[in-house]
């Protein structure tokens, strides 16, 4: 018996009564060859330790470990999906681990062997939350995310400068990694559909990942917190906050103080963070 002689995902979640649960931001996969799309995305899998957030039924999880996954820890909140993922792993030669438990409380690092990737269909009252903590990490301990968001989340991601989703994301994310949007994902391919579309992005580390994502945080809260105000303003209580004198501040990151923030470029909020640092140690 392998993987591919599993029941299929439909039939899975009537033998296991797997109605969606809508505070968990349950949204199925069931199209197995959207799902393979996604854990192509993820190659290779091989000599990877792979986390996968809120399997559910287990669509993507099939997919992964499909594709190769050498050990694939599936993390899921909700109980209900454990005698279902238990099927998938008596299939799949000790390479899953069910993990049942909230995902933000669970330290991928230390359970997980380097090098990692993580890949999920994020629930998505907290796949943000989730992102940043993956992206603040330090030091990074993935070697890729393939993540599904709503669309405008993944817009947020890949934003550049002067465009309507550019903001604290975007210049947290594009600090430490190569960002990339790889498909939009239409409402009707989830069961149930959702009110707006999704789409998959992928994050890849830098070379030289930004290193002070603290700082970095601070210095795009309070631009963007007041993001139609000039940087000469916004800013203003943050330089109060470390006695620095905001006009020296903004000189020697080279910023105009009359520049707003969605207007200036990842490299230009890490010369403030740098400067930020340097000045308050
Ligand atoms: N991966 C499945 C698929 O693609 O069909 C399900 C995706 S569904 C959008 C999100 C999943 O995340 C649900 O199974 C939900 O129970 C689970 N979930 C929600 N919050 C969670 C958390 N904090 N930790 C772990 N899993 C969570």
């Amino acid at each position: 018996m392998s993987l591919n002689d599993l029941p299929s995902l439909s039939e899975t979640i009537k033998t296991y009564d797997l109605g969606a649960n809508k505070k968990l931001g349950q949204h199925f996969l069931l199209d197995m060859n959207l799902t393979d799309k996604i854990a192509r995305l993820a190659e290779p899998l091989e000599g990877y330790s792979v986390a996968e957030i809120g399997p559910g039924p287990g669509g993507l999880t099939r997919a992964l470990l499909l594709r190769g996954a050498e050990k694939l820890v599936a993390i899921e909140m909700d109980e209900r999906f454990i005698s279902a993922l238990a099927e998938i792993g008596d299939k799949a030669e000790g390479r899953l681990e069910i993990a049942q438990g909230d995902a933000l409380r669970y330290n991928i690092a230390a359970n997980l062997k380097a090098p990692r990737k993580i890949v999920a269909n994020l629930p998505y009252n907290v796949g943000t939350k989730m992102l940043i903590d993956w992206v603040t990490a330090s030091p990074l301990f993935w070697e890729q995310l393939v993540l599904m968001f709503q669309l405008e989340v993944a817009e947020r991601v890949v934003a550049q400068p002067s465009t309507a989703h550019y903001g604290r994301l975007a210049v947290l994310c594009q600090s430490v990694a190569d960002c990339r949007l790889a498909f939009e994902v239409p409402a009707r391919a989830f069961t149930p559909p959702p009110k707006v579309d999704s789409a998959v992005v992928v994050l890849e580390p830098l070379e030289t990942p930004f290193a002070d994502l603290k700082t970095l945080g601070r210095v795009t809260q309070s631009a963007f917190g007041q993001r139609r105000k000039m940087l000469r303003r916004s800013l203003r209580s943050l330089a109060e906050q470390n006695n620095l004198v905001l006009e020296d501040w903004l000189a020697g990151a080279e910023v105009d103080p009359q520049a707003r923030p969605e207007t200036l470029p990842v490299k230009a909020f890490q010369r403030l963070a740098q400067a930020l640092k340097a000045s308050v140690g």
